[in-house]
């Protein structure tokens, strides 16, 4: 059983993919993580966000995912860097070179390994990210398109940057949130956007229970349907 959830930034994909997964006896692949962990070497090595920049430095770039008692853990040349990816400055690098097609493709494949594999072994996975129900697993069983209003997920994200220490302000981080949503729309490649058989859910509104139960019922009718 595979599930995607796509959605823009703060719409809540990871706290619910995570949720379902557990619920369920899935396991979590988080995409953008794998994004974040190629980011984290163009700032490493001061690389340009350019087809250029990514033709010279991803060649030495190998990114891999594990589970340690069930939980992802994402590898950048051998080393764990699960903690290392989440600053902002990494994000703000991720959102640029995600829109590079070499980042892309390469990518692709290990995405599609891992889901395969983990979905095999623990019978399901629930995969998130922006085109995980149009390009990455478009054959999924379950597909989630989550929204909510710029604002919501503005609040979303500050909260979570205070929690890890990060400094912040509401309208730095709205801004960031409208131009992330832009980026990820607009680009050529793999753009944001809702599958044609992925139910949307709007979660401005919604707790995290609700989003969780939700997912999980679609899941059981797809169950159902296949049996
Ligand atoms: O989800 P997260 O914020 O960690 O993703 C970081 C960036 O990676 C996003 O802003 C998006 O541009 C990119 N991304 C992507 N495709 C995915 C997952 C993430 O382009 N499947």
């Amino acid at each position: 059983m595979i599930v995607t959830i796509d959605g823009p930034a703060g719409s809540g994909k990871s706290t619910t993919a995570r949720a379902v997964a557990r619920r369920l006896g899935f396991v979590y692949l988080d995409t953008g993580a794998m994004y974040r962990a190629i980011a984290l070497a163009f700032l490493r090595n001061d690389a340009e966000a350019t087809a250029d920049g990514a033709r010279t430095l991803l060649p030495d770039v190998h990114v891999n995912v594990r589970y340690q008692e069930d939980e992802m853990r994402v590898f950048l040349n051998g080393d764990d860097v699960s903690g290392a990816i989440r600053t902002v400055r990494v994000g703000n690098m991720a959102s640029q070179i995600s829109a590079l097609r070499s980042v892309r493709d390469k990518l692709l494949d290990t995405q599609r390994r891992v889901g395969g594999e983990q979905a095999q072994k623990h019978g399901g996975i629930v995969v998130d990210g922006r085109d995980t129900g149009t390009v990455v697993f478009p054959d999924a069983d379950v597909k989630i398109f989550m929204v909510a209003d710029a604002r919501e997920r503005a609040r979303r994200r500050l909260e979570q940057y205070h929690r890890q220490g990060e400094d912040a302000t509401f309208e730095e981080v709205l801004h960031e949130i409208e131009e992330r949503d832009e980026a990820d729309r607009s680009r050529d490649i793999a753009p944001l956007k809702r599958a044609e058989d992925a139910v949307e859910l709007d979660t401005t509104t919604q707790t995290i229970d609700e989003q969780v139960d939700f997912v999980v019922d679609r899941v059981a009718k797809a169950r159902t349907q296949q049996a």
